[in-house]
């Protein structure tokens, strides 16, 4: 039934959440106050398409301003309702919470198809959103700062800026009312791959640690662990690059909208991607086979699932045929809560969403944050530091009386640019937020999983901000 997977997406973020919820000691009224959206507003507009007017539905929710601006991506499809908005938005408070992103979650979805839009008919209706956005005060670097999810990327990002810009003549501060933006207009580097890095990062500290590896059978560190991934867009492809390229994983199974292909030998995923741009499928890509049922990626044998399109797609009724050890929850809701008992008892390790795809918010934030201080990172201290390590290689060369080769030298002697520090910060996030998980699991015998431990990690964060307000004695 149309709606029907959202609202059961609803249902088991606040499953999860009440799951969750009863083991920590926050008091009841403030829970119920953190399991609430704050605000939802509902939409409806009007946009001329080949001379029609069409009507648009689309929302925005601001699930909380414990923290503000409030943050969250903007979806387009054809799927998008209230409840998709509701779960998503939930999800965003608690993921910035667990990566110490100072911000309340927030989410945008516009319900439309954009494959069946042309350019200049996505850009009016972004422009309408956007502008229906800013009547209502749901926009600007303060209050609630959109970016990109499904079905958008860096130019929807750009409209918006460009039309919250017009609008708001004088705002200084304008380039942060979006993140997600082309470098060339207010964006930073290493932005677009974000999600997946971050997804690499999370899913490789898991890899490396021995008591857990041990449990589920698998021997420690990220090379040649098996991955299938499920949707080839932002999230799953530059995962799925990363890993291969800088983890030594082997891709063996790649699910789309025009089917699954599997190589239990693996298959190189540039080569991959490249053949699906030029030919608009990956149908066919040589030494790969089609699978019959393209839901079949769920119970194809590899070590780790890692479903990057859209929720509810691991469920009750898929559930008991995965053969992987892991699952990386690349996208957010990927794994439905009836879904959750089966994996337990098969042992299998689910990797949160609120944890494991927060990379995108997380520099996202650096984005925000470069915005407000008007200026590219690594623009004061890189000449510094690229002369001071020089300085320090002359020295060796002079007490050692042996020359460093040109190459150790540029290793060495380097200042970092914008897209190291995005790296390092983005790096240093994901394996702190790990171990924050990690702990409350390993401590508290009643944490079983995951997601549930990351979600009492991020509860005690909000419980505390909330009790420092005095809102709650
Ligand atoms: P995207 O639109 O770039 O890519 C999604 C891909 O999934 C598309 O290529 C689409 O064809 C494919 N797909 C859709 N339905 C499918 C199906 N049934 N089987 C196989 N493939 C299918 O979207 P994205 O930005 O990569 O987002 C993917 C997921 O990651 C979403 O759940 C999103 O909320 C989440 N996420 C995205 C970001 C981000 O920075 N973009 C951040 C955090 C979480």
């Amino acid at each position: 039934m149309k709606g029907e997977k959202q609202a059961a997406f609803y249902q088991s973020v606040l499953n999860s959440f009440d799951k969750a919820a009863a083991l920590t000691d926050l008091p009841k009224g403030l829970l119920s106050q953190i399991r609430e959206c704050n605000a939802v507003y509902q939409m409806r507009f009007p946009v001329k398409i080949n001379n029609q007017f069409q009507v648009i539905e689309a929302y925005r929710v601001q699930h909380s301003q414990h923290r503000t601006p409030t943050k969250g991506g903007i979806r387009f499809s054809s799927q998008v309702n209230q409840e998709e908005v509701m779960a998503l938005a939930s999800l965003m408070t608690f993921k910035c919470a667990l990566v110490d992103v100072p911000f309340g979650g927030a989410k945008g979805g516009v319900k439309i198809s954009p494959r069946k839009y042309t350019e200049v008919q996505l850009e009016k209706i972004t422009r309408r959103y956007t502008t229906e956005l800013i009547r209502k005060n749901f926009i600007g670097a303060a209050l609630d700062v959109p970016a990109p999810d499904y079905g958008t990327g860096a130019r929807e990002m750009a409209w918006i800026f460009d039309t919250y810009n017009t609008f708001k003549i004088g705002d200084i501060d304008s380039l942060a009312c979006v993140t997600g933006k082309p470098i060339t207009q207010g964006g930073i580097r290493g932005r677009t791959e974000a999600t997946g890095r971050g997804v690499y990062y999370g899913l490789r500290e898991l890899l490396n640690q021995a008591d857990e590896m041990e449990a589920v059978g698998l021997t420690t560190g990220i090379s040649g662990k098996r991955l299938v991934i499920q949707g080839l867009g932002n999230v799953g492809s530059y995962t799925a690059t990363i890993s291969q390229n800088e983890g030594g994983a082997i891709i063996v199974g790649v699910s789309e909208l025009e089917g699954t292909i599997y190589n239990p030998d693996g298959m190189d995923i540039d080569k991959l991607i490249k053949y699906r741009k030029e030919n608009g499928t990956m149908i066919g890509f040589p030494g790969s086979k089609k699978l019959e049922d393209r839901d079949g990626w769920v119970s194809l044998d590899c070590d780790v699932l890692v479903p990057a399109a859209l929720e509810s797609q691991i469920h009750k009724g898929n559930a008991g045929s995965i053969k992987a050890k892991i699952i990386a929850e690349a996208a957010n809701g990927p794994v439905s809560d009836d879904a959750e008992d089966i994996l337990r008892d098969k042992g299998i390790i689910v990797l949160p969403d609120m944890y494991l795809n927060a990379g995108g918010v997380t520099v996202s934030y650096f984005e925000w944050l470069k915005n407000l201080s008007h200026m590219r990172f690594g623009r004061m201290e890189k000449r510094f530091n690229q002369n001071t390590y020089s300085s320090l290689v002359d020295l060796v060369e002079k007490t050692t009386g042996k020359v460093i080769g040109k190459r150790e030298r540029q290793v060495v002697a380097r200042g970092a640019d914008e897209v190291d520090l995005v790296r390092s910060g983005l790096e240093e996030t994901m394996i702190t937020a790990y171990y924050q998980i990690k702990d409350v699991k390993s401590r508290r015998k009643r944490v079983h999983d995951y997601r549930s431990a990351a979600f009492i990690a991020a509860l005690n964060k909000i419980g505390s901000d909330y009790l420092n307000m005095g809102i709650f004695p």
